[in-house]
């Protein structure tokens, strides 16, 4: 390719990445200052980027081969990350659990896992009604900490776009912390015991202790016997996000310099929500433009028609590791959702990787108020995961949770039995109840059965 013809491609691209502006959009701000909105852009779209392309290239690879059926995705985070949140404390312990979980996985299985964080951008929060009213006094929604407040107040209700710059730099210092602990020798598996201290003794923590003492043991025996270890000391751990807030993901996306070709460097892993999915949508058509791999939440009512579709406008070019399906059937309804969709896929020539959210299909509010989930439920809409693919042929990839590190009681049932009179006693969601440490573990250890048992 000549100069010229490059130049001509790169604008191609570029403009491109605009095409979204004219197409129909859910779930974005009314923003009252445009002008706010094309400053804070501007400023955007100078900050370095916070992922590299080549590491993104690197996990589409990791991909692949867990669509193939050889590698297993777990990807884990709260709901809806917070400015507040973004504490040391807090980000340890979920990097925590989800290096437990994938021990748990990496030998229950044996099989290798792509450890994936819903954290480090994950701000902005699609909802099902634009407004919330209490009492007599209705303001617009929180829409997630990169767009405005939870505070039920009109200047913290208010859509304002500072929030994005704030959102960047929290979204950096969180994966500095998460590449710290992954690159400097926090990760390393021959830490496996340190990872569990600190948490509250529970039988989940025991088995997970138990299991840690084998891995002990097959370590000091293979060092022994003269392996060399040192390669443990960093362990890949990718970020992703839902890719909804099209003023933020717009500005972060960049042109790669060795390619020509368009990344969004806000995050390694974006997915599409089950409400922005629409196939002549802004987002389907945006996304359809970056290189990273991405993701797409299917919920009960996806036929496989609209499933063959999105497989044609996102991976035209059928690139192994590009497209990975979130299903989130719910309990009761994946056993007869899920098989059509595996079967329309296997009858075709694409092979996107399947992963399972047991999270959002089950959702439920007690009669006192909380928004919660049964652990039951998670569990059953897991089984449910394994048993399609086991009918079908297909491979059972991944797991997708909205987890914590923390003690909290958000979802209903688990080894500790947490009832809805317990609710209350630390439930911290913003939004959505996550599994909180134990309840991931104990989910862990059910995940690696039904994979090895496969
Ligand atoms: C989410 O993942 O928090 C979410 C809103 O999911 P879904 O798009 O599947 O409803
Ligand atoms: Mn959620």
């Amino acid at each position: 390719m000549t100069d010229a013809q490059a130049n001509a491609a790169t604008s191609d691209v570029l403009a491109g990445l605009d095409a979204w502006r004219s197409l129909p959009i859910k779930q974005q701000p009314s923003w009252d200052d445009l002008d706010e909105v094309r400053a804070v852009t501007a400023e955007l779209s100078k900050l370095p980027p916070l992922v590299f392309a080549g590491e993104v290239d690197m996990l589409k690879t990791r991909l692949a081969r867990a669509a193939r059926g050889d590698a297993f995705l777990l990807q884990g985070g709260d709901c809806a990350e917070t400015f507040d949140g973004a504490t040391a404390d807090k980000i340890r312990n979920r990097v925590k659990t989800i290096l437990q979980m994938a021990v748990v996985l990496t030998y229950g299985a044996s099989m290798p896992v792509v450890k994936m964080g819903r954290m480090a951008g994950q701000f902005a929060k699609p909802r099902s009604s634009d407004s919330e009213t209490r009492g007599d006094i209705t303001l617009p929604a929180y829409r997630g900490d990169i767009v405005n407040g939870y505070d039920f107040t009109p200047e913290s209700r208010r859509a304002n776009p500072q929030r994005m710059v704030q959102g960047y730099h929290t979204s950096a210092s969180t994966l500095n912390l998460i590449r710290a602990f992954t690159q400097g020798g926090f990760a390393d598996l021959r830490e496996v015991h340190s990872w569990n201290k600190g948490f509250a003794e529970n039988p989940a923590n025991k088995r997970y202790e138990k299991l840690a003492g084998e891995i002990d043991k097959a370590i000091k025996f293979m060092a022994a016997a003269g392996a060399n270890f040192d390669e443990l000391t960093r362990v890949e751990f990718f970020a992703s996000h839902e890719g909804l807030l099209m003023d933020y993901e717009r500005p972060l996306t960049r042109i790669d310099s060795r390619t020509g070709l368009a990344y969004d460097t806000s995050t390694h892993f974006v997915w599409i929500g089950e409400r922005t999915r629409e196939l002549d949508g802004a987002h389907v058509d945006f996304f359809s433009r970056i290189q990273n791999p991405i993701g797409v939440k299917l919920g009960p009512s996806t036929t496989p028609d609209d499933m063959l579709r999105l497989i044609d406008k996102l991976d035209p070019n059928r690139e192994p590791g590009r497209l990975t399906f979130i299903t989130r059937m719910g309990a009761g309804k994946i056993r007869d959702a899920l098989p059509p969709l595996l079967e329309a896929a296997q009858s075709s020539d694409a092979l996107p990787l399947w992963i399972t959210d047991p999270m959002h299909g089950n959702g439920m509010t007690t009669p006192n108020g909380f928004k919660t989930r049964r652990f039951d439920d998670v569990v059953d809409e897991v089984k449910g995961f394994f048993e399609a693919h086991r009918a079908v042929g297909t491979f059972p990839g991944g797991l997708h949770v909205e987890l914590t590190g923390d003690d909290v009681t958000e979802c209903l049932g688990g080894a500790e039995m947490i009832d809805e009179n317990t609710l209350a006693t630390r439930y911290e969601s913003l939004c959505d109840p996550r599994l909180n440490h134990k309840q991931s573990l104990e989910l862990a250890f059910l995940v690696a059965e039904e994979l090895a048992a496969r």
